[in-house]
């Protein structure tokens, strides 16, 4: 069958995944265990030579046909679901990487990811933080036992965009595992592979589940990784094809030990939600380019941080490797209004830490999930106190407007 687009291959996969009853949508199914009439086929399912399930840790079918979809969107060859986006940075990395390794990441980070690679640094894995605007900042930072880079597409809240390109031709040359977090950007807007990304990481959490109604994670391994080369591989784990290796890994160690599964209730949701994508991003795209060019104009605020306006550092970068130039953006007031004060008059704007959902969202970010990090490190990350950062949704955008204007004052 000829290859179909991205809403239609997403649409259409549940039901071509060998349906109960022709269902068009993945059952929820809650059973944790599984049964097997033949005593020899459960044993066979346990050595990897039988296809099944045995336990909902590891495997859950409502779990596997959203791993499938994430894997056709980002032209995976396997995925792995994890309860929350950190849940699979963090089993992923623990599963890879020892002590003695060394990894080279941007300093502009997601807060909880760069507080997970601070603990990284307590057990014995070097982190080095640089900026990853630039390649050459990168190359600089690489060392003999340097295992993976670890970049955002789109910077959080500050809107850095990567030189994901350049970073991505660094790591082929020197061997290196390309870990590239696409949850700004979704699958829609960006291709990570493209850049030659080696694993991919989607909170589904945001774009992707897109209703702030569940919690997941998901790990996609792009295939372009040589793990016959990377001798952190368990010997039980170097069976299969060298290309699995990797991904096997983080599946056996990473959530079967670790255990942070994804539930099959949220997988549902996720699923559900995942069919709207392109629609509600574009949507959300379009409504955050005519906010940014709004603030921009409005003399209430001192600076705008948006990929999309001719006035960003990486607009050029943006506008090559992205469809679109995503749904998040900052702004620093100008010192006369209080960040608080500006959104208490808000009305259809929320104040609420999460981001990607398809209503507004809107959060003081020095005040709020970069404050743990100290005024130091943010300042390293240039975010000042007046900062306020956006998650824009599908509203009509009249009445953002109206709440910008009325809360600018
Ligand atoms: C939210 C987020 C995460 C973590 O995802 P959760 O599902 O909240 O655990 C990781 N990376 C980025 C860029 C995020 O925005």
């Amino acid at each position: 069958m000829s290859k179909k687009g991205f809403i239609t291959t997403n649409l259409h996969s549940d039901r071509k995944d060998n349906p109960e009853h022709g269902v068009l949508h993945k059952p929820i199914h809650p059973s944790v265990a599984y049964s097997y009439e033949d005593a020899r086929h459960l044993a066979e399912v346990f050595q990897g030579k039988r296809a099944g399930y045995n336990y909902g840790r590891q495997l859950n079918p409502t779990v596997t046909a959203l791993q499938n979809k994430i894997s056709a969107m980002e032209n995976g060859i396997a995925s792995v679901a994890f309860a929350t986006g950190m849940a699979a940075i963090a089993s992923s990395f623990l599963s890879l990487l020892k002590a003695g390794d060394h990894i080279v990441s941007s300093t502009f980070l997601f807060g909880n990811t760069n507080s997970l690679f601070n603990t990284l640094e307590r057990l014995g894995i070097e982190v080095t933080f640089v900026d990853a605007t630039e390649a050459r900042f990168v190359e600089n930072a690489v060392q003999k036992n340097t295992r993976l880079v670890f970049v955002e597409t789109i910077a959080n809240p500050v809107t850095q965009v990567a030189d994901l390109k350049g970073i991505g031709q660094l790591c082929q040359i020197n061997n290196l595992i390309y870990c590239v977090d696409n949850t700004m950007t979704s699958p829609h807007l960006f291709s990570p592979k493209e850049v030659g990304a080696s694993l991919i990481v989607n909170s589904l959490t945001k774009n992707i589940g897109g209703h702030g109604n569940a919690l997941g994670g998901m790990i996609t391994d792009t295939g372009l990784y040589d793990w016959s080369s990377f001798d952190n591989i368990f010997d039980t784990y170097r069976k299969e094809k060298p290309e699995l290796w990797g991904i096997t890994q983080i599946k056996k160690k990473g959530l079967r030990d670790m255990g942070a599964s994804m539930s099959p209730e949220a997988a549902h949701h996720l699923s559900v939600g995942s069919e709207t994508l392109p629609l509600r991003l574009d949507r959300a795209c379009a409504n955050a380019m005519i906010l940014a060019e709004f603030c921009e104009n409005h003399p209430g605020i001192a600076h705008v941080y948006y990929p999309g306006l001719a006035s960003h550092p990486q607009h050029k970068r943006a506008q090559q490797l992205f469809k679109n130039f995503g749904a998040i953006f900052s702004v620093d007031l100008v010192d006369e209004i209080d960040c608080f004060e500006f959104l208490n008059r808000m009305e259809t704007v929320v104040s609420s830490s999460n981001l990607g959902d398809n209503r507004t969202l809107a959060i003081p970010v020095a005040h709020t999930i970069y404050y743990e990090m100290g005024a130091e490190r943010r300042a390293s990350m240039g975010i000042a106190d007046s900062m306020v950062r956006f998650s824009v949704g599908i509203e009509d955008i009249e009445d953002l407007l109206e709440d910008f204007s009325k809360a600018l004052v």
